[in-house]
């Protein structure tokens, strides 16, 4: 791969190592990192683990418009398992098939993916420093510096929904979460691998879905429900599997491997995104769908567009990358507000008795397809 040449830029000085350091080598943080290597800045990212398929947070489950539009579509063919349906359930475990023409979702060998795009930013000159956990850095004039890391003009926190970056700048946290629990089966097939199992229920999964999927290597068995701090439930992914997943066509008996789970932020953007400098992108920001949980494609975009800002501040003058970053969050108005009816009318009785209307499947569409309903 032919890597970017570095034009001088617009104000340079030599007492800066780093253009930007981002904190966090997950979907914000590589999507900040290359976009600004590509403009040909000197970029380091820090990301805590030593190996970036390791100790998963996320199903990892792309929609079609992240397929389509952005770099993650370039992933290699056997890291990705195209699913093109959504097999619904209702509390009753009665099911509704959805799809739409030319729609589709991928699944993916999530590891596999975390370290291709851990080699598109060494192959784009990123300076990334696996094991490396950010833990402080102090205010200088026009930038940060980091211990150990040296001096950066700006620094971008991709480090997820419990974002040290967020504390250590006094910019804004997360405070509404969903939590979520997923259990692996490597090398096991769904009966029915093409369609996305999604089920609705007040029993496992208050305030959002539990879920079935097949990816490339395995299934993938999930559970979410909303994260209350003062009453903490843990989701009963064991319970659940028992109860849906003959329904779901789960193999009996099956052993799970590996565990991922984590919190999901579900209040949309933090109030104080950027200053001083010091940017949040992705979860770290809040930028996750309220009502599909989905944060990859958002948190893809936004870290794109930061990046981009910073490149273009930097190179010419530009506006600030703050002030960018603020625009480009998107506000999740509507799906705020339909968050805010789940967690307070969520009733079962609704989804058995209307599941096969074309209310129920028309309002399905509109949150899986993402059409403009
Ligand atoms: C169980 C579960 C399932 C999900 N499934 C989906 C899905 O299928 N599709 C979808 O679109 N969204 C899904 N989401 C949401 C989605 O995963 C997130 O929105 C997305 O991963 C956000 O990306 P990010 O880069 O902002 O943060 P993260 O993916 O959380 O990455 C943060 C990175 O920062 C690193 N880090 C943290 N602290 C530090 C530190 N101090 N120093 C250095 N590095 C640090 C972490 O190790 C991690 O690599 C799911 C979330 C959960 C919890």
């Amino acid at each position: 791969m032919r890597l970017p040449t570095r034009r001088p830029m617009h104000n340079e000085g030599t007492s800066f190592d780093f253009d930007l350091v981002v904190v966090g080598a997950s979907f914000a943080g590589a999507a900040c990192a290359l976009a600004a290597a590509q403009r040909g800045l000197r970029v380091c990212v820090l990301e805590r683990k030593r190996d970036p398929g390791e100790k998963l947070r996320t199903t990892g489950i792309i929609v079609k418009e992240a397929a389509e539009r952005t770099m993650l579509g370039q992933a290699p063919a056997s890291l990705v398992r195209r699913i093109e349906g959504v097999r619904l359930y209702a509390p009753s475990l009665e099911h509704l098939n959805l799809s739409s023409p030319g729609y589709y979702f991928l699944t993916t060998d999530t590891p596999g993916l975390m370290r291709w795009l851990a080699q598109q930013l060494r192959a784009h000159g990123v300076d990334l420093r696996l094991g490396s956990a950010f833990s402080d850095g102090e205010r200088i004039v026009d930038g940060w510096q980091l211990p150990g890391v040296g001096r950066t003009r700006y620094l971008i926190g991709a480090d997820g929904a419990r974002s040290r970056v967020a504390k250590r700048c006094a910019l804004g946290e997360v405070r509404d979460f969903l939590y979520g629990i997923e259990y692996e089966f490597p090398g096991a097939q769904l009966a029915h691998p093409d369609a996305l199992h999604c089920f609705v229920g007040k029993r496992f999964a208050p305030g959002y879905i539990g879920w079935l999927a097949q990816n490339p290597t395995g299934i993938q068995a999930g559970l979410a429900l909303r994260h209350d701090p003062t009453n903490a439930r843990a989701p009963d992914i064991d319970a659940f599997l028992l109860h849906a997943g003959v329904a779901g066509g789960l193999p009996r008996y099956l052993k799970p491997g590996q565990v991922r789970a984590g919190l999901i932020p579900c209040g949309g953007p933090v109030a104080n995104i950027a200053r001083d400098r010091a940017i949040l992108v992705g979860d770290a920001a809040g930028i996750v769908s309220p009502v599909t949980a989905g944060g990859i494609h958002s948190a893809w975009d936004h870290g794109w567009a930061v990046g981009r800002a910073v490149a273009a501040r930097l190179r010419d003058d530009g506006p600030p990358p703050e002030q960018v970053a603020l625009q480009t969050a998107p506000s999740f108005r509507v799906k705020r507000a339909l968050r805010w009816a789940f967690d307070h009318f969520q009733m079962d009785w609704p989804f058995d008795l209307l599941l096969h209307t074309s209310p129920l499947r028309w309002a399905a569409e509109q949150v899986y397809f993402h059409r403009n309903g």
